[in-house]
């Protein structure tokens, strides 16, 4: 057995994006140009969105739509307790009030704990498509139209991803806007970096005035006859444009991004057909009209059948060469949330309860089946070994 140690994930980056990068740097334009310009039609193209705004991240992806929706303090966000804090932060710092909701049986949010936290001061829901499966939409869009709500998609895991044939990011789809994620583990990476898609055309004006520091646009054309060194600032902005330097990178990677997930799958096809017959643990389930984007390959341990907990199996999987990580930490654990979160209208028990559980094991397009069936083999030893004694009882007499 090779010794070398499996990394939980680990960036595909091809010789074109390498490439790419040095005729950037060679051209004498490093930020926002025409490759961010290309990388957005493309990317447009992909998603069948209408509008797309290539930024610096999907945390600034999420502020931005927010944001742009004119929220106020005192409004409310529904949104999901297990995810990255980034997304609870952006609803902060738009100026508005998150709210937790449960979550279903694939730890996606779960549209009937949505509902019931619905009150007179909600704005908007914004759901997580966890690990690259999407979330029961048509339920939420329901619900949105129902209470007149705004709908903000974190598809940082879920590029790829589609929701009954329709991909994720389309405008076709009834969401005001969607948040993707190109940070350096994500299936599309730039290093840093993100885009929103929007079907709103106002939204999208608005998202990328905000983008610039607030500098508009209409203004710039309106003085253009002063010359190119005027610009007007109409609103305090941010600063979360992205660059060519990036953008170069995201062209070669959206181009690659099929094949990407095609080699995700059949990796996890592999994990299904070696881990499948272990009792003590559960492998993450598929819908059959949602496309997975396979962004995580997230199990659940059975803690009532082992005499091992999830950090010490993490931790046994670490000495034996393998790379494992959770996803997530629910918001509540967090100290900064914990106050905020211990409301009883923010309780989420079944997100806790399925928290000790969850272990997500490596996945990413270079992982060889070797490898697989290394990480499946000691998965397996692992559990095996720290099988709880079966009860036995006593017939009755
Ligand atoms: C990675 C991630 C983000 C943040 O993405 P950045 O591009 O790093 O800002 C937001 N939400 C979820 C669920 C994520 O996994």
């Amino acid at each position: 057995m090779s010794s070398s140690y499996i990394a939980f994930s680990v960036p595909d980056i091809g010789e074109e994006e390498i490439a790419e990068v040095v005729a950037t740097l060679r051209s004498g334009w490093l930020t926002t140009g025409e490759r961010t310009a290309q990388f957005e039609r493309e990317f447009r193209e992909y998603t069948a969105a209408e509008r797309a705004l290539a930024v610096s991240s999907c945390t600034a992806g999420l502020h931005l739509a927010l944001a742009a929706l004119r929220l106020k303090r005192g409004d409310e966000v529904i949104t999901t307790p297990l995810t990255f804090c980034a997304t609870i932060t952006a609803i902060l710092h738009a100026g508005a009030t998150p709210v937790l909701a449960d979550v279903d049986e694939d730890g996606n949010l779960c549209p009937d704990s949505v509902r019931d936290r619905v009150t007179r001061k909600t704005r908007a829901i914004l759901p997580v498509h966890l690990a690259g499966l999407p979330c029961d939409m048509d339920r939420i869009w329901q619900l949105a139209r129902e209470r007149g709500l705004a709908v903000v998609e974190d598809a940082a895991h879920a590029v790829g991803a589609s929701y009954r044939g329709t991909p994720i990011g389309a405008s076709s789809a009834p969401s005001d806007a969607v948040a993707f994620s190109f940070y350096a583990t994500k299936n599309l990476t730039t290093g840093e970096g993100g885009m929103v898609t929007t079907g709103r055309a106002d939204l999208y004006e608005r998202m990328r005035m905000l983008a610039l520091h607030g500098i508009s646009k209409d203004a710039w054309n309106r003085y253009a006859r002063e010359g190119s060194w005027f610009y007007d600032v109409v609103e305090p902005g941010f600063k979360y444009n992205l660059p060519d330097l990036l953008s170069g990178i995201g062209l070669h990677q959206l181009r690659r991004l099929e094949s990407f997930i095609a080699a995700r799958r059949n990796i996890v096809e592999l994990y299904r057909e070696l881990l499948g017959d272990i009792d003590e643990l559960e492998l993450p389930r598929e819908r059959p009209d949602r496309r997975h984007a396979w962004h995580l390959f997230c199990i659940r341990l059975r803690l009532e059948r082992l005499n091992l907990d999830r950090a010490e199996f993490i931790e046994r999987l670490r000495h034996r060469g393998v790379g494992a990580s959770v996803h997530f930490i629910p918001i509540p654990l967090l100290s900064f949330f914990q106050p905020w979160a211990a409301l009883s209208r923010n309780a989420c028990p079944r997100a806790l309860a399925l928290y000790p559980r969850l272990v997500s094991l490596p996945l990413h397009p270079r992982l060889t089946a070797d490898e697989v069936r290394r990480v499946a083999a000691i998965t397996k030893q692992i559990l095996l070994r720290a099988r709880r004694a079966k009860r036995t009882y006593a017939p009755c007499a």
